[in-house]
């Protein structure tokens, strides 16, 4: 199939951070095969779909580097409470009534929402994973997955060999959209002994981690008080950061904690809106930047955003660097920006493939209308995206060269059908609400 975008405003995000005022996106298969002017669109190039992008922006598709997809069943659940009891009164319980067949329709309904706000690609982790992968292989979106991991108990064991045959039977697959890490639920959820098991299948799979990381100033203190240091001095002793590694919320570090992420290669995933409502603070993001570290963004679930919208996440990011440190030139619109593209692919390790376009990068375009009013005047389109941006802005999504919503329309996934079976286990697991 090969589809043309032709009179569209396009920002590449390329190394050269090429960007052109009218220009064309030529899409053979599952790679960007031309993109730039369009007199110099190849005379061969004969399109079976062309796109008229007038008066829109294409994108390299919006990273979700941190969400648990299942567990939208959980959005508007238990709001307004503490991380550890909402995790240990309220969630905990309630996941023990799900069944793997759920977690699909859940998946799916989470695939849903950040396709209609120009996710194109998004890092998972939870249980039931074979049913996201299920989910992610129907939708078309492109997802890194990897089960969640705690121990010791009675189940640990048999949650490690989970996340083995996730990587056995989905890494790589469904067109290779779908890569596996290993996903070691956090410090305070996994003993020495266990988090050594997560690093052995990592170094045997040869796959990243995972990991929540100093989301909470208790975490910090149970750590230091349980090892005599911080969770990332702890992990750094382990060695677990000898491994390509996802660490995810990193709002608690210290001047020490940030040399050693950054030393390490360590990339950090900010969910500023979750640590928002939970009250876990705010993340040292402009520091993080400064001192070169990687910075992705990423929602959390359903439960704790309560919007899987990387769109609200830059807004919430640049505002509130800027308001902390009283300083409105920090984290600029395309720093932002880079965090939910670029550095976001990097973050997932992906960046040979996806977070710009350019010729021979998988074609993970999004095209976002620039005709409401929030739109007007015209000015800088990235200011306005992430500033004045709305998910509704986001009109069609390419993912691998194929389309997955045009017109806000879906071509893969029945909106209707999820709903319906996603209320169907809400009633099943929580009574009628
Ligand atoms: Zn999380």
């Amino acid at each position: 199939m090969k589809i043309l975008i032709k009179n569209v405003r396009i920002i590449t995000m390329d190394a050269n951070m090429n960007e052109y005022d009218q220009g064309c996106i030529g899409v053979e298969g599952a790679v960007i095969a031309y993109i730039g002017g369009e007199e110099q669109l190849p005379q061969d190039f004969k399109a079976d779909k062309v796109i008229d992008g007038k008066g829109m922006l294409a994108l390299p598709g919006f990273v979700n580097a941190h969400t648990h997809s299942a567990m939208s069943i959980f959005r508007g659940y238990a709001n307004d409470i503490p991380l550890m009891e909402w995790l240990s009164e309220k969630i905990w319980p309630m996941e023990d009534r799900l069944m793997p067949g759920d977690a699909y329709w859940l998946s799916l309904l989470s695939i849903a929402e950040m396709i209609m706000s120009g996710v194109t690609v998004f890092a998972d982790m939870y249980m039931f994973m074979d049913q996201t992968a299920k989910a992610v292989a129907r939708s078309g979106i492109r997802a890194v997955l990897a089960r969640g991991l705690q121990g010791p108990d009675p189940k640990a064991e048999q949650r490690l060999a989970e996340n083995r045959r996730l990587w056995e039977e989905w890494n790589g697959q469904a067109e290779g959209r779908i890569r596996i890490m290993v996903g070691p639920h956090a410090v305070y959820t996994c003993d020495r002994e266990y988090l050594e098991k997560c690093m052995d299948l990592a170094q045997e799979l040869g796959a990243g981690i995972h990991i929540h990381l100093a989301e909470t100033r208790h975490e910090v203190e149970e750590c230091r008080r349980k090892y005599g240091k911080t969770p990332v001095e702890y992990l750094e002793g382990l060695g677990l950061f000898k491994h390509h590694t996802l660490a995810v919320h990193c709002v608690h570090l210290s001047r020490e904690d940030m040399d050693i992420l950054k030393d390490n290669g360590v990339h950090v995933v900010h969910c500023p809106i979750s640590n928002l409502k939970l009250g876990s603070g705010v993340a040292k993001t402009v520091d993080l930047v400064d001192k070169g570290i990687n910075v992705a963004l990423g929602t959390d679930s359903a439960a704790s955003n309560n919007s899987l919208s990387i769109m609200r996440e830059m807004n919430f990011a640049a505002l509130l660097s800027k308001g902390i440190n009283e300083n409105p030139v920090l984290l600029p619109a395309r720093q932002v920006f880079s965090m939910a593209t670029k550095n976001g692919a990097e973050a997932l390790g992906w960046e040979d493939e996806i977070g710009c376009l350019e010729v021979g990068k998988k074609a993970d375009i999004i095209l976002l209308r620039q005709d409401g009013p929030h739109c007007h005047p015209t000015a800088d389109p990235i200011t306005h995206l992430v500033y004045s941006g709305r998910d509704s802005d986001v009109d069609t999504v390419i993912v691998n060269g194929k389309i997955l919503m045009e017109g806000r329309q879906f071509t893969t996934v029945d909106l209707q059908e999820v709903y319906y079976k996603v209320e169907m286990i809400q009633t099943r697991i929580m009574g009628r609400i």
